[in-house]
């Protein structure tokens, strides 16, 4: 499993997070507020940001990038670390 290169932890996931304008309409006429709530149009803001879910810091930005980050075997730095207990 790859290792957050902010934390060190060993991560089998991560959060993606993304800003999205949603644009809704409803009837109103006389009588008030009828029907439903209906979703017309939604936007994106921005990029998506994939976040380590032990120390929470955006560590990559693209989707691309995060596919890579579970295909490859991320070596580290620090062999010795494999023993290191993260305080969850
Ligand atoms: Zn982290």
């Amino acid at each position: 499993m790859p290792y957050c290169p902010e934390c060190d932890a060993n991560i089998d996931f991560l959060y993606s997070i993304w800003n999205e304008t949603i644009h809704y309409q409803e009837h109103f006429s006389g009588s008030g507020f009828e029907g439903d709530v209906e979703e017309v149009d939604s936007e994106l803001n921005g990029s998506r940001e994939f976040e380590c879910p032990e120390c929470g810091d955006v560590i990559l930005r693209t989707i691309e990038a995060a596919e890579e980050f579970f295909e490859e075997e991320t070596p580290r730095q620090n062999p010795n670390s494999d023993i290191r207990i993260n305080n969850v």
